[in-house]
Formats: C-alpha cells, sequence, structure tokens
C-alpha cells in the first residue's frame, strides 16, 4: 500500500490547498465540492478556490478513504521515509528518530538554548556548545559529587556521558523530601534500557541509602516523576543525617539494565532508624534491610 499509485492518488486528493498539509478527518467542503482542512477552515469565510460560501460540509467519502491509507510521517523533509495509517502516525511522530527537540538544556539549566534538531545530533550540540566545566561530565564509572546548602529554592541539575549516551541528573528539595532522578537523552522505548544507582553514605562501612531504579526519558516530565513518585525520594529528616557542614556527598552511576537480572527497582536501606520516618511519609513501596552488595 505504502507508495502505490492509489495511496499517492488520495494523497494529492487529501492536501489542504491553503496550508498544503494533508487532512485529516474531519474534512470540510464548499458548497462546490472544494475540500479544506478544518484548521484552515475556521480561518476564511470563503472557498481559497472558487470563493464560494464556506457551509459546515463534510466530506464522508473522502474522510473514509483517508482511514484507508496510510500518510507519511510529518517529519519527511527531516529524512523519516515512513508512512503510517491515521490510528497509529500520532505514536510514530512522537517517537519518530527525525523528530526535531529542543536542546535539553533548556530543562536542566538556566540558560536559554535556541538549538532544536533531531535526537542524532544532539550529542554532538550538547558536546560542542555546553562543554563549560562543570556543565557536564564524562564517565566510565559512578559520578561522585557533593551537593552544598541543600534548599527549597535550589535544585542541582547535572549532565553526564556515559554508556556512549547523555543522561541528566536532578536533585531537588520539595516539602520534606528530597527526590534524585536519572533522565536517558533518548527515545523512551530505550529509557529502560538503563539503571541508576543512587547512594548516599556516611563513610565506608557506615549507614548509607541506596536506590537503583530505571531511567526515565528526557521526554517525560520532570514534575510528573517527581510526584509520582517514580524516583529516588527520601524524607529529608532521613537525608539530613548524611549532610556535615551543609554538604551532602553523594555517588550516582549509570548501568545497563540487564532485563532477565534486574527487572524490580531496589531500595536499600543499612540503616535501622531511616525506616520508620521514611515508610509512614514518602509512602515508597519495596523498602528492604538487605545489604547493597556494591
Ligand atoms: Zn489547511
Ligand atoms: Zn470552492
Ligand atoms: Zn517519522
Ligand atoms: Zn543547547
Amino acid at each position: 500500500m505504502m507508495s502505490s499509485p492509489t495511496q499517492l492518488l488520495i494523497l494529492r486528493e487529501l492536501k489542504c490547498p491553503v496550508c498544503l498539509e494533508y487532512m485529516t478527518p474531519p474534512i470540510t467542503q464548499c458548497a462546490t465540492g472544494h475540500n479544506i482542512c478544518t484548521i484552515c477552515r475556521l480561518r476564511m469565510k470563503h472557498c481559497p478556490t472558487c470563493k464560494n460560501q464556506l457551509p459546515w460540509i463534510r466530506n464522508f467519502t473522502l474522510e473514509n478513504l483517508a482511514q484507508a491509507i496510510e500518510y507519511p510521517c510529518v517529519n519527511k523533509m527531516a529524512g523519516c521515509t515512513q508512512s503510517f495509517p491515521l490510528y497509529s502516525i500520532k505514536k510514530h511522530e512522537a517517537q519518530c528518530p527525525y523528530r526535531y527537540h529542543a536542546c535539553p538544556y533548556n530543562k536542566i539549566s538556566k540558560e536559554d538554548c535556541d538549538w532544536s534538531g533531531p535526537l542524532v545530533e544532539m550529542k554532538t550540540h550538547v558536546k560542542e556548545m555546553h562543554d563549560s566545566p562543570g556543565d557536564n561530565v564524562e564517565l566510565t564509572g559512578p559520578l561522585r559529587t557533593v551537593l552544598r546548602n541543600i534548599s527549597e529554592i535550589s535544585s542541582f541539575r547535572q549532565v553526564m556521558f556515559t554508556l556512549n549516551e547523555i543522561f541528566y541528573i536532578i536533585w531537588e528539595l520539595r516539602g520534606n523530601t528530597f527526590y534524585c532522578a536519572a533522565f536517558h537523552v533518548g527515545q523512551k522505548e530505550n529509557s529502560c534500557k538503563f539503571k541508576y544507582r543512587f547512594r548516599i553514605s556516611k563513610k565506608k562501612g557506615g549507614e548509607s541509602i541506596s536506590y537503583c531504579l530505571k531511567t526515565h526519558s528526557f521526554m517525560d516530565d520532570v514534575d510528573g516523576v517527581i510526584e509520582g513518585g517514580e524516583c529516588v525520594a527520601i524524607h529529608y529528616n532521613c537525608v539530613q543525617k548524611f549532610i556535615k557542614n551543609s554538604v551532602l556527598p553523594f555517588e550516582i552511576q549509570i548501568f545497563n539494565n540487564d532485563l532477565n537480572k534486574h527487572e524490580r527497582n531496589e531500595i536499600y536501606f543499612i540503616s535501622g532508624d531511616c525506616n520508620e520516618s521514611y515508610d509512614n511519609d514518602a509512602g515508597v513501596n519495596g523498602i528492604t534491610d538487605e545489604v547493597d552488595s556494591n
């Protein structure tokens, strides 16, 4: 069906004469029979082809034909060659590798960056344009750093290059809960292929809290992830035990998610007294008292 002569013929009929986009149902026509897309219809008083009045007449025949063909992806000009029926094209376009995305630094830093482009070019852009010290770090092992002066008005963002991919980590305090999440700059379907291990500890062999969770996609809404509790969420009273001289040392590592071995998200506490307050207030399930093997 994909580029059969019939398909091309119907697509030609579906091109709106005003915006030149392919029309999707509902499709309306003028009294003479010229078609126009719904968006342009709302802006026009007269038919752009014959200047007749535009009553609200639907073209059901063309609508039915539209349901029977495959539309080219909206990113065709950018290089996508795929076509889909109407019921599934939106799903593809949201995930299309040729789709343009804004620079992730708009989300993770205070700077405004005008760049937008496909995912395949994003890494080069970030490396070349956001390379000031501290902006991003290239790692083969865990990121070990410290957070200073944690408060509700400060949030922390860090870009990490690891495993040949871009990730960014956010930390913030909301109310009495400390949150941390890792986002993969990539297709949603690929984000579950990575996990992050978050760990705060007093000193070697001392109390520690460690989480092991799946990364999110940078297309996910940060607030949604935090409010949905799908990330590290620790009662601040508990975090405070690990803060010394206003500094919280912690460690985070991204690794490949072995789908056979690591299906569960894991949370470990190696301390007796964190469990109670945490259990009551943050409401996260799956707390275990096992010792983190790493
Ligand atoms: Zn139009
Ligand atoms: Zn007309
Ligand atoms: Zn596409
Ligand atoms: Zn940028």
